[in-house]
């Protein structure tokens, strides 16, 4: 399996590193360092994620993940963009045509699994039913959800 997430450590001088980091066969390693800023990260491999099916999420040990299908989301756009274009000519038949497609891909392209919190990305796994794809409502809930308990940590020391 392979993990992807972005940098989030603070550099010295306060900017956000934000380099992608790709790891393969992360399940079998206990950490991993940043390839720009070396800043470490323990890695949590749980029971279920030995055998490939993703529960915790091995940076920030959560358990809320959205699916995704592994293909560059511009490239659905684009899709969509060129089918509406051909509207006129094709007396809207262009539109159901891309629909299909849509979802001739969505079925047939492999989903990458993404963490709500620290949003990496695991691909590979195999399909967890418990994984939906990307929920806006849910995004922000969490959003909310991590902003009261750092509230809650600041509040305390
Ligand atoms: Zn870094
Ligand atoms: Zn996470």
């Amino acid at each position: 399996m392979d993990l992807i997430y972005d940098c989030q450590n603070v550099l010295p001088d306060e900017r956000i590193c934000s380099r992608r980091n790709k790891f393969k066969g992360f399940e079998n390693l206990h950490a991993v360092s940043c390839k720009k800023c070396a800043n470490e990260k323990k890695v949590f491999v749980s029971e279920s994620l030995k055998s490939k099916v993703l529960d915790i999420c091995p940076l920030c040990e959560k358990k809320d993940f959205y699916v995704q299908r592994d293909f560059p989301q511009e490239a659905g756009c684009l899709i969509v963009i060129i089918g509406a274009c051909f509207v006129p000519w094709t007396y809207g038949l262009s539109l159901p045509v891309v629909a299909i497609l849509d979802f001739i891909l969505y079925k047939f392209l492999p989903n990458i699994t993404i963490c709500y919190y620290c949003l990496c990305r695991i691909r590979g796994s195999l399909p967890n039913p418990q994984h939906k794809p990307f929920d806006h409502n849910l995004f922000e809930y969490f959003l909310k959800e991590e902003e009261e308990e750092k509230r809650k940590m600041a509040s305390l020391s």
